[in-house]
């Protein structure tokens, strides 16, 4: 079906290719994650100017060819994220969230909520780079995962329903754990345990916060949740766990 079809997108990844060129992978509000060709979008006087950088949000027309490859063929800039690429932090954390995205939600289909949450993910750290903390990487996959149906279960024990005990989680029971049913299970403090139900219940803008053993057990938990429920390998949220 050749033609040009109209959407809004941020650009998760950007590939160098050929000379003047980028393959950029984009998640689409209402398609999902698709790759396009940004043609000599690397020259000094490209008409797309800086609009396509990697973490912006972005109105664009893609042409459809005969091949697999989109060609972008019009952007327009909904939010450009500037200030996360002048801030180091920030732009790792951008840049970690987009990739969560990207293996989360790389089915092709479109995930509204995913979107959306990725786009106030982006725009929050945007205004105020300095929520480029661990625990705010850590809420937003958690939001992700609830996204992706794969919220993990909290309020009692994932393999028996006991509501009191709760000491471990199971990635491949989906949640919490008793002492009874913890084989097979990791610990999981009284501390990363409300981390993550707090996360789940507020705003990602209001992250609560933990000491960094509690985040690290978190952190095992959402990778365990994705690995067993999606086949997906997260990278590390954050670039070095205890400067954060
Ligand atoms: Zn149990």
């Amino acid at each position: 079906m050749a033609g040009s079809l109209k959407t809004e997108a941020v650009v998760l990844r950007s590939l160098r290719y050929g000379e003047a060129d980028r393959i950029l992978h984009l998640y689409c509000s209402d398609r999902g994650r698709l790759a396009a060709i940004a043609k000599g979008v690397r020259k000094a006087r490209s008409r797309f100017g800086g609009r396509l950088e990697p973490c912006a949000r972005v109105a664009l027309v893609l042409h459809q060819g005969r091949g697999d490859l989109l060609t972008v063929t019009g952007a327009d800039t909904v939010a450009s994220h500037a200030r996360v690429r002048d801030h180091a932090a920030a732009l790792d954390s951008a840049v970690r969230a987009c990739d969560a995205v990207n293996r989360l939600f790389g089915d092709g289909e479109p995930h509204p909520p995913a979107y959306h949450l990725l786009c106030n993910e982006l725009a929050l750290l945007d205004r105020d780079p300095s929520r480029a903390t661990w625990g705010n990487q850590l809420a937003f996959r958690l939001k992700l995962l609830v996204a992706a149906g794969l919220a993990p279960q909290l309020a009692s024990c994932a393999t028996c329903g006991e509501a009191d005990h709760l000491v471990g989680f199971s990635g491949a029971a989906g949640g919490v754990v008793c002492s009874a049913c913890e084989a097979g299970a990791f610990a999981l403090s009284e501390e990363a345990h409300a981390f993550m139900t707090a996360a789940l219940g507020a705003p990602l803008a209001e992250a609560p916060h933990a000491a960094v053993p509690a985040l690290r057990q978190a952190e095992r938990a959402i990778t365990a949740t994705a690995e067993h429920h999606a086949g997906v390998h997260l990278r590390a949220a954050v670039a070095d766990a205890r400067a954060r």
